[in-house]
């Protein structure tokens, strides 16, 4: 295994981490890229999930079921805290 030396990028104390073969590098640094771009798509899927639920919170007529502590509506899961 080759040895790298660090020169444009600053990556701190992870030394150990900077010993890659040059492939294995391009690799890890695609599969980041990869993650990145996958994280972005998730992340607007999540967004977009959440706006539906609360549209569809906000045309529910709640049935709540009381815990102790809280309560949870059975139609669209909504939890309300029940402690002031
Ligand atoms: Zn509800």
């Amino acid at each position: 295994m080759k040895v790298l030396k660090k020169k444009r990028m600053n990556l701190g104390k992870r030394t150990a981490k900077s010993i890659y073969d040059s492939d294995e590098r391009e690799n890890s640094m695609n599969r980041v890229i990869q993650i990145k771009v996958e994280m972005k798509q998730l992340e607007t899927q999540l967004e977009q999930l959440k706006r539906e639920l609360n549209i569809f919170r906000e045309n529910c007529n709640h049935e709540f079921v009381k815990t102790d502590y809280s309560q949870q509506c059975t139609k669209c899961h909504l939890i309300e805290s029940l402690q002031w």
